[in-house]
C-alpha cells in the first residue's frame, strides 16, 4: 500500500508531467483512471500498460546491458517493495530488457487437473506446468534480451514470491477491491464495458484467487513486461484413465476493454501461430478460435490489473496421447516451450526467429531413425518423429482427418499407417505398404534426417 502513497505523493508534488515524461503513452489512461477514482477508492490505482512500441524499442536496446547487474537490482526492489519504490523505478529505467514473468498453472501443493496414465504413472497438471515453465525459461535465458524469472517449482513458491505474498497480503487484498471498485464504476458511468466468459471456468478459492491478484501485483511494481501462464486442460465428464472428448491448444487473452489487450494480442497471434503449426486447436466450444478473448480470468488482468502483456496458454487436454505415452511426454512438453519461444521472437526478433526454428519450427526434427519398423503396438520417439515428418511432408494426418482426430501420439495405429501408406504413394515407394521399411527408411532420413558433410 505505501508504495502507491509514495508514488502518489510523487505525483502529487511533481504533477502530471513527471509521470509524463517517463511514461509518455501511458499518461492518459493514468490521468483519466486518476480522475475518476480518486472520488470513491482507498487508493489511485496506476495503470502504465506496456506499448508494442516501447517493447520493440526496449528488445533493440537491451543488448549491452549487463543482466546480472539487473538481477542485483531486482532483488533489492523487490525485497523493499514494502519500503522505497526508488529501486525499482531505477532498474525499470536504466536498464531496458524485455522483463518476463513465467507463472506455472496453480500452487505448489494446490490445483490443477490430474490423470493416470494407461503406464499407472499419475500426471499432475501443476507439475507439468512446471516441467514446461523451466523449458520455457531454458530458451527465454539463453537470449541476452530478456530477464526472466518464474514463481514457483514443483514443491514451493520462489522466495521472492513467498516473501511478498507474507508481507503484502493486505494490501494484495485492497487492491483487489479497489481494481474491482474501479471497473463497476468505469462501467457504471459508460467508460468501459463489461462482458461475459466464452467458456466455463472453475472459480478458485478465495487465498487462491488473491495470490493471482498479488502474482498481477508484484508484475505491475516490478514492471514486468510480458507475463505468460502455463496451464493443462482438463474437460468435466470423463472417467480418470478415459480420455475426455476435447483436445488441443488455446491461448487466453484479456478482453479489448483492458488496457493490456491489444499488446497481448499482437503476441499471442505469433505464439499462436507457431503453435498451431503442429498441434491442434482446441475443439471446445468457445476455445476453437485458439485465441479467446476473456473478461475473467484473474491471470490476464481481469477488473483491468495488469500492466504487461498477458497470456495464459492451456497447452493441451492432459489426458492427450502425447502426454500419457512417457515415451513422448517430455519431448511434447518441450517442444511447445520451444514454439512458445519461436513465437516470441516472431514479435520481437522475426530474422532470429527464423535462425533458431533450425528450419523445421520443431526441436523433434531433423532426426535420424536408426532402423526399420512395422509392429502396430510400437510406441517410441522413432514414431513421434515420424509423425512430426510427415506432418511436415503434408501427408500426416491422412486425408480427411485432421490434427485433433489423429495427434502426434507417438504410438504406431491407423492414424501413422494410413499417413505412411500416402507417403510410400507421394514418394514412389511400393513394397512396404504401412511399415516403415528400408526404402521407406531412406527416404525418411534423406529428407527429415541430420545431415552429415
Ligand atoms: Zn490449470
Amino acid at each position: 500500500m505505501r508504495y502507491y502513497f509514495t508514488v502518489l505523493l510523487c505525483v502529487l508534488i511533481l504533477g502530471v508531467p513527471w509521470f509524463a515524461t517517463n511514461y509518455p503513452d501511458q499518461t492518459q489512461s493514468f490521468v483519466t483512471a486518476f480522475n475518476e477514482s480518486t472520488s470513491y477508492l482507498a487508493s489511485v490505482i496506476m495503470h502504465n500498460p506496456r506499448s508494442i512500441t516501447d517493447l520493440h524499442a526496449r528488445y533493440n536496446a537491451a543488448t549491452a546491458v549487463d543482466s546480472s547487474t539487473y538481477a542485483q537490482d531486482l532483488f533489492s526492489s523487490s525485497k523493499s517493495s514494502n519500503g522505497s519504490s526508488t529501486n525499482i523505478l531505477n532498474a525499470s529505467l536504466t536498464n531496458p530488457k524485455i522483463r518476463i514473468l513465467i507463472v506455472p498453472g496453480h500452487e505448489p501443493d494446490f490445483g490443477g487437473t490430474q490423470y493416470t496414465a494407461p503406464d499407472g504413472t499419475l500426471l499432475l497438471e501443476r507439475n507439468m506446468t512446471v516441467e514446461l515453465a523451466q523449458d520455457l525459461m531454458g530458451f527465454i535465458k539463453s537470449n541476452p534480451h530478456y530477464q526472466a524469472q518464474t514463481t514457483r517449482d514443483t514443491s514451493a513458491w520462489s522466495q521472492t514470491f513467498a516473501q511478498y505474498f507474507k508481507d503484502n497480503w493486505d494490501a494484495i487484498v485492497q487492491w483487489q477491491k479497489d481494481s474491482h471498485a474501479e471497473m463497476r464504476h468505469l462501467v457504471a458511468i459508460g467508460s468501459s464495458t463489461q462482458t461475459v466468459s466464452q467458456v466455463f471456468h472453475n472459480a478458485a478459492p478465495l487465498n487462491v484467487a488473491l495470490r493471482l491478484y498479488g502474482i498481477t501485483k508484484w508484475a505491475n511494481e516490478n514492471f514486468m513486461d510480458l507475463v505468460i501462464h502455463i496451464h493443462f486442460n482438463d474437460f468435466a465428464g470423463h472417467r480418470d484413465g478415459v480420455p475426455g472428448k476435447y483436445t488441443g491448444f488455446a491461448i487466453y487473452v484479456p478482453a479489448k476493454q483492458y488496457d493490456n489487450s491489444t499488446t497481448t494480442k499482437i503476441i499471442a497471434e505469433t505464439v499462436f501461430k507457431r503453435l498451431s503449426k503442429y498441434n491442434p486447436i482446441s475443439n471446445l466450444p468457445g476455445e476453437s478460435t485458439g485465441i479467446v478473448d476473456e473478461p475473467d480470468l484473474i491471470a490476464i488482468g481481469a477488473n483491468n490489473t495488469a500492466d504487461a502483456a498477458s497470456m495464459l496458454i492451456e497447452y493441451g487436454y492432459i489426458y492427450e496421447p502425447q502426454f500419457l505415452n512417457p515415451d513422448t511426454r517430455s519431448l511434447a512438453i518441450k517442444d511447445l516451450a520451444f514454439q512458445t519461444y519461436l513465437g516470441l521472437q516472431d514479435f520481437f526478433d522475426p530474422t532470429l526467429s527464423e535462425q533458431l526454428a533450425r528450419p523445421y519450427d520443431t526441436l523433434i526434427l531433423p532426426y535420424n531413425w536408426k532402423g526399420t519398423f512395422s509392429s502396430k503396438k510400437l510406441s517410441s520417439p522413432d514414431v513421434y518423429a515420424l509423425q512430426t515428418a510427415l506432418l511436415l511432408d503434408g501427408t500426416y494426418p491422412p486425408s480427411g482427418f485432421g490434427k485433433n482426430d489423429c495427434p502426434r501420439s507417438g504410438t504406431l495405429g491407423p492414424c501413422t499407417k494410413n499417413a505412411i501408406n500416402a507417403f510410400q504413394t507421394k514418394h514412389g515407394i511400393v513394397g512396404e505398404t504401412g511399415t516403415v521399411g528400408a526404402k521407406t527408411l531412406d527416404v525418411l532420413n534423406s529428407q527429415f534426417g541430420i545431415k552429415t558433410l
